[in-house]
């Protein structure tokens, strides 16, 4: 009977992980489908400078619906992507995209950055940097109006490598941003070899803002040690005015979030674009950009 229990569990158990790689490979297979068929699409969630609600950027956030699977989250999809090797393909599309729309929305008018997630096992695949180049050259985007996202957590993984590489895009003339800052167990030694711009604040810290006084303490220290350093700090996740406040008086640089907006389709990010400038224009004065 403890020999049929035992294996009975063992089954159970074999049959659990099979139902995970099931999983795994089934997501694989649509998602290769998916990018095949282009039905991946990008949202986008603005950037404000704090001080003055002046809109900076624009951060490209992948969404996939899929009409068995429904909506995948990103969560989902992109380690899929990324221990399949997709993740080359469909960064080469979120690149694309993202430059052409921001590209669009400077000729609207609307000078802002946009924000590329990329993950470490793209950036480090030989050829990156040309494909970066090319793809900035082709939709005439000025380097500068690019700002690739790296993670706290993928750089350290590979710090030594990072590095270098951070230096070579540094060469390029695109901005680097530290997403999930303080996450991620970085050594300031590390941070001060990082030629970065921008750090952003993990969500995590900004949700305990308001209710932990020592939250208020660390993001003071960690905008401090960013501002010594000569880089911007984001405030990512930022949900109400409360936690906005509290991170005003941390002297924050930038923040983004629900409390502004979700991330949007690009029909409704470009709604918010042309209401944000005609608000900061008529607050300066200036003529109203075109419509
Ligand atoms: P992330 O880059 O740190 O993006 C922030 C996430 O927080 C996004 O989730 C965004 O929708 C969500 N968010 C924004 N504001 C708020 C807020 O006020 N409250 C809350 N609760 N959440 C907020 P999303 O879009 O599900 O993306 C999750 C992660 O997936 C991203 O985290 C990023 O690491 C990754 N990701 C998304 N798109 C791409 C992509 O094109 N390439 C790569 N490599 N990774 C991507
Ligand atoms: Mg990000
Ligand atoms: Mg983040
Ligand atoms: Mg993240």
């Amino acid at each position: 009977a403890a020999k049929s229990a035992g294996g009975g569990r063992y089954q159970f158990f074999s049959a659990g992980l099979n139902e995970q790689a099931q999983e795994r490979v089934a997501l694989e297979a649509a998602l290769r489908d998916a990018l095949k068929k282009d039905l991946l699409t990008l949202h986008y969630q603005p950037q404000l400078e704090l001080r003055e609600g002046r809109v900076v950027g624009m951060e490209a956030l992948a969404r996939w619906h899929d009409d068995t699977l429904g909506t995948v989250a990103p969560a989902r999809f992109i380690p899929v992507a990324e221990q399949t090797g997709l993740i080359h393909e469909l960064g080469a599309w979120v690149l694309r995209e993202a430059c052409a729309q921001c590209k669009r929305w400077h000729q609207e008018g609307y000078p802002v950055t946009v924000s590329v997630n990329v993950s470490i096992k793209q950036v480090m695949q030989e050829g990156f940097s040309e494909m970066v180049v090319g793809t900035l050259l082709e939709v005439g985007l000025e380097p500068r109006y690019l700002d690739l996202e790296l993670t706290e957590s993928m750089l350290m993984e590979k710090a030594a490598e990072s590095v270098a590489l951070l230096r070579m895009f540094k060469s390029l003339g695109v901005q680097i941003s530290i997403d999930d800052f303080g996450t991620g167990y970085s050594s300031l030694s590390y941070l001060k070899n990082f030629s970065v711009d921008r750090i952003k604040i993990d969500q995590s810290f900004v949700r305990d803002v308001t209710v932990r006084d020592d939250a208020v303490g660390i993001i003071k220290a960690i905008v401090a040690i960013g501002h010594s350093m000569g880089l911007q700090v984001i405030a990512e996740g930022v949900e109400t005015r409360d936690e906005q406040e509290k991170l005003l008086l941390c002297k924050c640089d930038q923040v983004q979030g629900y409390l502004h907006a979700r991330p949007m389709p690009p029909v409704q990010a470009a709604a918010f674009l042309r209401d944000a400038f005609a608000r900061a224009a008529a607050a300066s004065g200036e003529d109203v950009p075109p419509s």
